[in-house]
């Protein structure tokens, strides 16, 4: 514990030096991040005045032109590589920044988008969005790309896994809304819940306490 507040602070440190010392084109694809020159040509990988790498894929190793948003090979994002390639090597290995468990799932969120807006959506991507969406406590959304999903691919082979996500997102949902009082909304969710899942005891008892509270509104 101690160790991860230390780390916080430095890390704390290093972003605010970035801050303070740098315009705010640190993290700009067409800005060198080591000469400032500004890049004119964006089919270039490296910066013509100083010679540095610019768009380095730090998830695979690509080098990738500068005009890239995602890494051609991986679909990684990109603007987070940027931003990493900052902090200096030690620092970040010290840090172990972009290894956390919610690092490495936003990461593959990303490489979901971006095929996604490619137009390669597969039941296997979609599905493993909403599974990635339901870890990260992401209830709302793990909620909507469930529903999306079987629209698009009622038949498919994951809809056991995706309903189990979209159950206990519905379930998350109604307990948050419990907690606001919201006990209308709540039974909502919760009755969804349980249309798809009819033996879930936890979403059972969490409806039996809802519709009570709501008795006595
Ligand atoms: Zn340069
Ligand atoms: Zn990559």
């Amino acid at each position: 514990m101690k160790k991860n507040l230390m780390g916080f602070v430095v890390l704390s440190m290093v972003l605010l030096a970035v801050f303070f010392t740098g315009s705010a084109a640190w993290a700009l694809k067409n800005v060198c991040p080591d000469c400032n020159f500004l890049q004119e040509d964006m089919e270039l990988t490296a910066c013509p005045n100083c010679g540095k790498i610019i768009n380095k894929c730090l998830i695979c190793g690509t080098v990738n032109p500068i005009k890239n948003d995602n890494c051609s090979e991986c679909s990684a994002s990109l603007a987070e590589s940027r931003v990493m390639r900052t902090i200096d090597k030690d620092v970040r290995e010290h840090l172990r920044l972009g290894e956390s468990d919610r690092a490495k799932i936003e990461v593959e969120l990303g490489q979901i988008k971006d095929k996604v807006e490619k137009g390669e959506l597969t039941p296997e991507l979609a599905s493993r969005e909403v599974e990635l969406l339901t870890k990260m406590d992401w209830w709302s959304k793990a909620n909507l790309k469930a529903i999306e999903f079987a629209t698009k691919f009622p038949e498919a082979t994951q809809t056991a896994l995706v309903k189990k996500c979209r159950v206990k997102s519905l379930r998350q949902l109604g307990f948050l809304a419990m907690e606001d009082d919201e006990y209308a909304i709540a039974n909502e969710y919760l009755k969804t819940a349980l249309e798809l899942e009819p033996n879930d005891k936890k979403t059972a008892n969490l409806l039996k306490i809802s519709q009570n509270e709501l008795k006595k509104e």
